[in-house]
């Protein structure tokens, strides 16, 4: 592919994007580099509608291929919460330590062997002639009673992953990426675009 926007402004993203698409696409654009960049209102109560509604505002603006993301923690016995409200758990503007200690504190009550949980992260790219395309990546885990690992970000370190002993944030970058539910939509992503080009 020629020319993709990513619709997203955070440089961390954009930079880990350019790395995973390497070879499929000549050029990537973001949100960064058009200063009237639409801010999509994320109102959604799946991360696939999100998800979809930056991709699609990102495409109409530009006229580009179009790639968004929306992620977050899903907790079973939470009803599925904090979900689409992850980076807003304990209020507009929580940072990670707030919205853990509400996590902590949902989860309190809820017996060690009840507390499953998964990490998704759904990808839409929106192509203007009218393509839509859904990518789901998820890792499962169960929710810790207490914080260990100083890795990553976000709920990383309340979630034991599957498969491992250790927490996400216990996990080296190069294991994360190698289970991380970021990594798996990317990978599908990038084997549609693979396919494209056949
Ligand atoms: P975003 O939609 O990708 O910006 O992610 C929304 C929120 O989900 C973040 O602010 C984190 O709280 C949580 N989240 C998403 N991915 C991860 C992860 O890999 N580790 C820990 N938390 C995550």
């Amino acid at each position: 592919m020629k020319h993709l926007v990513v619709a997203t402004r955070n440089k961390g993203k954009i930079l880990e994007i350019n790395a995973l698409l390497t070879g499929l696409v000549d050029q990537i654009s973001s949100a960064a580099d058009y200063p009237d960049f639409p801010e999509t209102v994320e109102d959604g109560t799946t991360f696939e509608e999100n998800a979809l509604k930056k991709a699609r505002e990102a495409a109409c603006f530009t006229g580009l291929p179009a790639l968004a993301d929306d992620s977050g923690l899903v907790v079973n016995a939470l009803g599925g919460r904090p979900g689409v409200f992850s980076a807003r758990y304990a209020g507009e503007g929580a940072g990670d330590a707030a919205n853990n200690a509400r996590l902590l504190e949902e989860c309190q009550s809820v017996p060690a062997i009840h507390r499953q949980a998964a990490f998704v992260c759904v990808l839409a790219f929106v192509i203007p002639e009218g393509v839509e395309r859904l990518f789901t990546g998820r890792v499962t885990g169960r929710i810790l009673s207490a914080p260990r690992g100083e890795g990553g970000f976000g709920y990383d370190p309340l979630f034991l992953v599957d498969g491992f002993e250790r927490s996400m944030a216990e996990l080296t970058l190069a294991e994360k990426n190698s289970v991380s539910h970021r990594a798996r939509a990317f990978g599908m992503f990038r084997e549609y675009l693979e396919t494209m080009k056949r």
